[in-house]
């Protein structure tokens, strides 16, 4: 069985946050289980890019913080580290706070810049890992749980793709195309190629909607925590609320045989699930939306059922962000004017991840508007800053 602990916090502050963590490691043996005096113990935060913590982009720096004081009492060398989407690693580590949080903490801040080529077998037969990612002597992956335009959800496994460094990543893109499966089959090898000792989720302020950029801030109060990511990601998926067949990394890891795909595979340790109120996270706007519809009708369909992205006018500044970083280069500025060649579009939502301006909008067609808001993809419970009784072993 595949131990997963969950715990309440409502605050960033961190004596209390401090405490939760603590709590949350307690029943995984507390962080010296994991940590070896002089281990060279590299955090990985999500970094997209450089927005504040209250924003909901990045993982939080009381987070960070704490954990590489944790790290550091039990005898570790803490780094600190990522290859953000987009901007430069130090204008992000600076606005999202986690410059700070180094300093704060002692740790030392790591770009991934310097590569070392990884043989494989699978999807890949070599791929480019970050130096300071593969060498560590153990990961701590924190990432930042959100809802994703791609993947529908980014946490702990999808966190992991920041050890691709830069503008690599829109080539593994390119080589998925439009499936789902086939990036998340790339994103479980990039998991097994060097898997992190602990995976610690920051949901106190989690992200619905257009994630993993442009979404909405919702609190949902919870840390969670585990060492195997696969079976951590199953539980953060079930307490955002998202339907199990609608996460490409989960299905995709059942069908590679990997532990914690399945539910009744995870014990659960902690806040009891059943004390937690039920929150629904507003699902990306831009998510192929699945209603179980027949094959052949689902296919007649495709191309109404399918959303593109496209320019608001009003805010489009023509900067270009959007166009080169397109993986497929869809997009064209000419006259002034912005196009999104949909035959060419493979629908990983970059330009919207990566816009500065938040001007990329998503374009459904009549029937998929209908579709969408009969799919329920909405929030049916608000978010409770109550404490959930009861605690489960
Ligand atoms: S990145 Fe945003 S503002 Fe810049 S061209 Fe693309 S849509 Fe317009
Ligand atoms: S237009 Fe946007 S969604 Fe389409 S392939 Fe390019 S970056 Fe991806």
């Amino acid at each position: 069985m595949e131990k997963v602990s969950i715990i309440y916090a409502d605050t960033y502050g961190l004596s209390p946050l401090r405490r939760a963590l603590l709590r949350l490691l307690e029943p995984l043996g507390g962080m010296s289980a994991f940590i070896n005096p002089g281990d060279r113990v590299l955090l990985k935060p999500n970094m997209l890019s450089a927005k504040e913590p209250d924003k909901a982009v990045t993982t939080h720096p009381a987070i960070v913080q704490v954990v590489a004081e944790l790290v550091r009492e039990s005898g570790g060398i803490v780094l600190i580290g990522d290859s953000p989407g987009i901007g430069s690693f130090s204008r992000v580590a600076d606005k999202s706070g986690i410059h700070s949080a180094a300093r704060e903490s002692g740790a030392t801040l790591v770009e991934f810049s310097d590569a070392i080529v990884i043989k494989g077998s699978g999807t890949f037969r070599s791929i480019n890992i970050a130096r300071a990612y593969y060498e560590a002597d153990k990961i701590i992956n924190l990432p930042k749980l959100k809802t994703h335009e791609m993947m529908t959800m980014t946490c702990a496994v999808k966190n992991l793709f920041g050890a691709v460094i830069g503008t690599e990543k829109a080539g593994w893109h390119l080589k998925a195309g439009r499936s789902r499966e086939l990036f998340a089959h790339l994103l479980l090898e990039i998991y097994l190629l060097k898997k992190p000792t602990l995976n610690i989720v920051d949901a106190v302020i989690a992200m619905e909607g257009n994630g993993p950029g442009s979404g909405d801030p919702i609190k949902r109060c919870l840390l969670i925590a585990g060492v195997n990511p696969v079976a951590v990601d199953v539980i953060a998926g079930e307490l955002a609320g998202i339907p199990a067949d609608l996460l490409p990394i989960e299905r995709e890891a059942e069908k590679m045989g990997l532990a914690g795909a399945l539910r009744k595979e995870i014990e659960l340790y902690g806040t009891a699930v059943e004390t937690i109120p039920e929150i629904r996270f507003k699902l990306p706007s831009g998510l192929d939306v699945q209603f179980g519809l027949p094959s052949f009708l689902a296919k007649a369909l495709k191309n109404q059922l399918t959303a593109y992205p496209e320019a608001d006018k009003e805010t489009c500044v023509l900067c270009g962000v959007c166009r080169d970083a397109c993986p497929p280069e869809a997009i064209t500025i000419q006259n002034s004017a912005l196009s999104v060649d949909n035959a060419r579009c493979i629908r990983c939502w970059c330009c919207r991840e990566l816009c500065p301006h938040n001007a990329m909008r998503t374009r459904q067609s009549l029937l998929l508007k209908v579709f969408t808001r009969l799919s329920g993809a909405k929030k049916t419970q608000e978010s409770s800053s109550s404490e959930p009784s009861g605690i489960s072993r």
